[in-house]
């Protein structure tokens, strides 16, 4: 077949792009660079990759397209060869409860395959092969055989078994050519020599065929005798009387079945208990003053009279701080309460028969965490799956569901030491070549069990990295954005070494990635701009890469002065490694390094966490503040400043968090058609009811429950995604309908409607943080988190201005181009100017100039992990 060298792309108009024609070379690794909004990933992500999957799509059967959610038409007159194409695109996840990284990682369902056909069933005790009766049956027929030996079964179950005829049966007493009326056919014969052989074949063709109760063997030099071998009867441990499962099959691998999944947690993994840490919110208030938070809710406030006074008949000092008295015997009296105070566990069992009402459900929640099932470890799985395992090299056993509770660098060097049978060793290969991918990205360290909601951004967009760099195939196009974020300069190039072997399997890759380090590897480069939304569009440049000069950035280091310092005493930084902590204020740290090494843990999750709790009084995680911490009196407010969007509403839109999308809704209620059917600002939002189509109720989509698996979301059939009612949805002002504004950028939608100085100020931001290109309507959970951290920054800026504060940034610069970024830089630095500090949590070299002072973190090669202070 003649392969296609170019991409061919006519006539290509969708959003911002300018009519464009295009050749993009194919088995090359291109990469895509530009200003963010000037039409990256219109062109590769709404072009390139939705219209290929469309015409994919549509070359399915009618039956199966309806479990596709078939994109969009995109504008572009033709597009050719059609590839099978797969694409990663960078979002936040919203993820459901159960998946988990064996999940995401398509793991679990290799493992479970490895499982079904090579476990077998030992004892859990004594770690011995449970011995069938059949077995030690069947090895005394060949050992007393004289002859060759034939095996026979009944001819009905021959008939389910082979469509062709046998050429011997047994009949009368004796071996014979076929013949139809013969009760007895046969399935095989050995002869004597190879009997070694025979023996693994019979005990498969036993095992596989789980219907079949018995054979007949007949030895050719003693054809008057049958010898029955049984393939059922219970098997048995050979030192103990432990006879394994009854009957197992794919189910028991399953922690989906209810055969297969673990009684205590159903299948997930985890369950929920009540957590300390919410039960007692602020250990620095005494049990008088409500350390004991459950007691003051209103459900439960007339316990905290009689709480206080039996505590202090049991002697608890209830005027000293709580985490000074906190001890087992407390935390059991708060739990378990004593014949006169109920305590915890039971005051909730007394809420269980209103779980009906979501609020009581929203409550109760609110005390509880999830913990790691005891009875499964996080495996899943029902116990009985423990007893069924594969051999290892040193002759123990691996069970399934010990594996799913090692982290991933452990099961590789396990599934390394298996001994299987050739036939499985291409799947063997196939998952260790998954794992290793997974130790190059730094993710040895996560455990399988561990739920996908839980993982970074970073550590996700990681995890669907490896699924593509151990992808097996070729002739495919490949399309990934942003793959580089978060990734160390070690960890890219790991990177770039892999879409290199993607590309010599002979896969198209097309990349968008602002990391200058990972263009430099490019053989190809597109360059999109100038501008972003319809000042962008067009193709600057197109060919190999050129030599660039890199921005360099002249650093004005001044020397302002530090005003204190926050310090902590052995703050716990790895397990079991204490260190002291000290922070300049009015300086700049940037913390850099691998990822997964805990970064985010130490500087958001501990000290971000505890100085916000004793500046203001409320914590951002659920992380207890760390104690001792020494805090300069100047200090007033802290910022956090992250990329995790979970913590808003998923209808969060840009219109909505920024406080815009009401200017629009008082010109649209204002204009005289409006004003004719009497619509109120309400009537033009889609999370009003006035105003929201009734059957999606506003989202644009319906989703479909697919049980066990994500949802899908599909668009919605009465307003085609609009969102609006219909006629509301069509009203026009001459120059747009109204569904039309909700998808102009916020750009052109200020430069038709109204606006007051404050709206004026946001929009000034978002140009100044390359955002206004974003549509209003466009929800955060489906902007990059680099573009949910700068909205979150405007949305802050917009309530005041920053003094006497410490801000923390987490992976800034994530989708930005170094003049972007720059731009970020420069506000930075004024911030600092201004007398604030700075935390900077963020891989990219063009910080480091102007850092004070550089926090670094590595994993070395056996997985633990340094840190030091440059
Ligand atoms: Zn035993
Ligand atoms: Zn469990
Ligand atoms: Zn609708």
């Amino acid at each position: 077949m003649k392969k296609d060298k170019f991409l061919v792309l006519n006539s290509v108009k969708t959003h911002n792009l300018k009519n464009l024609n295009l050749k993009i070379p194919l088995r090359k690794l291109v990469f895509v660079k530009g200003p963010s909004g000037s039409g990256k990933s219109s062109l590769v992500f709404h072009t390139i990759f939705s219209e290929s999957k469309r015409r994919f799509i549509n070359s399915l059967p009618t039956d199966m397209k309806f479990f596709w959610d078939i994109p969009i038409k995109a504008d572009v007159e033709s597009i050719s060869p059609v590839l099978p194409v797969w694409g990663l695109m960078q979002l936040n996840p919203i993820v459901g409860s159960r998946p988990n990284v064996g999940d995401l990682l398509s793991l679990s369902e290799q493992l479970q395959r490895l499982y079904l056909y090579n476990a077998r069933e030992f004892c859990p005790k004594h770690h011995e092969l449970l011995l069938n009766p059949f077995e030690v049956n069947l090895s005394s027929v060949f050992n007393l055989a004289k002859g060759n030996l034939h095996f026979f079964i009944e001819k009905e179950n021959y008939q389910n078994f082979s469509d062709v005829l046998p050429s011997r049966v047994y009949h009368e007493g004796k071996i014979q050519s076929f013949l139809e009326e013969a009760p007895l056919w046969e399935l095989a014969r050995y002869k004597k020599s190879s009997f070694d052989k025979a023996f693994k074949e019979i005990s498969q063709t036993l095992k596989s065929l789980a219907h079949l109760k018995s054979l007949t063997a007949i030895d050719s030099e003693d054809q008057k005798r049958k010898i029955q071998v049984d393939a059922g009867k219970s098997k048995k441990c050979p030192k103990c009387d432990y006879s394994g499962v009854d009957h197992w099959g794919p189910e028991i691998f399953s922690a989906l079945n209810a055969h297969g999944a673990c009684p205590t947690c159903k299948g997930h993994g985890y369950t929920l208990n009540l957590s300390k840490e919410k039960l007692v919110r602020d250990p620095r208030l005494s049990l008088k003053d409500g350390a004991f938070h459950l007691l003051n809710s209103a459900h439960f406030s007339s316990f905290q009279k009689v709480f206080i006074k039996e505590a202090q008949r049991l002697k608890f000092d209830i005027s000293k701080k709580f985490e000074d008295i906190e001890s087992k015997e407390l935390w059991n009296f708060m739990l378990k309460g004593n014949n006169k105070f109920e305590g915890a566990e039971e005051l909730f069992s007394y809420l269980e028969p209103y779980r009906y009402k979501r609020s009581t459900r929203i409550f109760i929640r609110s005390y509880q965490e999830e913990v790691l099932c005891l009875n499964c470890s996080g495996s899943r799985l029902h116990s009985r799956s423990k007893a069924l395992g594969i051999f290892k090299r040193d002759s123990k056993f691996l069970s399934f569901s010990e594996v799913l509770t090692m982290n991933l660098s452990e099961i590789e060097k396990s599934i390394k030491d298996i001994v299987l049978p050739k036939e499985f060793k291409l799947l063997q290969k196939n998952i260790l070549n998954l794992l290793k991918w997974t130790k190059q990205m730094g993710l040895g360290h996560l455990e399988v069990h561990r739920k996908a909601k839980s993982l970074s951004t970073s550590e996700y967009q990681r995890i669907l990295l490896v699924k593509y760099l151990s992808f097996e195939g070729s002739d495919s196009l490949i399309v990934l954005d942003e793959p580089s974020i978060g990734l160390s300069a070690k960890e890219q190039n790991v990177l770039i070494d892999g879409l290199k072997a993607l590309v010599e399997q002979g896969n198209s890759l097309i990349v968008v990635d602002h990391s200058e380090h990972m263009q430099s590897s490019a053989d190809y480069i597109i360059e999109m701009g100038p501008g972003a939304g319809v000042l962008g569009g067009e193709v600057l440049y197109q060919g190999p890469l050129k030599k660039q000069k890199r921005t360099k950035r002249k650093v004005l280091k001044q020397d302002t002065p530090s005003f204190g310092e926050i310090a902590a005493k052995k703050i716990e930084i790895f397990p079991d490694q204490y260190r002291d902590i000290s922070l300049k204020t009015e300086r700049i740290h940037l913390v850099t390094g691998d990822s997964g090494t805990g970064k985010s843990l130490l500087f958001l999750r501990n000290i971000a966490n505890t100085l916000k709790f004793e500046l203001e009084g409320s914590l951002e995680f659920d992380n207890r503040p760390l104690k001792n911490f020494k805090i300069p009196k100047h200090l007033k407010r802290c910022y956090i400043f992250d990329t995790v969007i979970s913590r808003y509403s998923s209808r969060s839109t840009v219109g909505s968090y920024l406080e815009l999308a009401p200017y629009l809704r008082k010109y649209l209620s204002n204009l005289p058609q409006s004003k004719m059917l009497n619509l109120k600002d309400g009537h033009f939002s889609s999370n009003s009811e006035l105003g929201q189509c009734s059957r999606c109720e506003g989202s644009g989509t319906v989703s479909f429950d697919m049980q066990f698996m994500e949802d899908m979301q599909l668009t919605c059939d009465d307003c085609q995604g609009k969102k609006l009612k219909s006629f509301l949805a069509e009203i026009s002002d001459g120059h747009y309908k109204v569904w039309q504004y909700y998808k102009l950028s916020v750009q052109e939608v200020f430069e038709i409607i109204p606006t007051t100085p404050k709206a004026k100020r946001i929009v000034d931001f978002l140009e100044k943080f390359n955002l206004s290109h974003l549509a209003l309507e466009r929800p955060l959970s489906s902007l990059s988190g680099g573009e949910v951290l700068r909205v979150k920054l405007i949305s802050q800026l917009m309530k005041g201005v920053f003094e006497n504060s410490i801000l923390f940034f987490e992976n800034i610069s994530f989708g930005l181009s170094s003049i972007e970024l720059n731009i970020i830089i420069d506000f930075i630095l004024e911030l600092k100017q201004l007398g604030n500090t700075i935390v900077i949590i963020d891989n990219d070299p063009l910080f480091e100039p102007v850092a004070d002072s550089q926090h670094i973190f590595t994993r070395n090669q056996d997985l633990t992990v340094s840190y030091f202070i440059k």
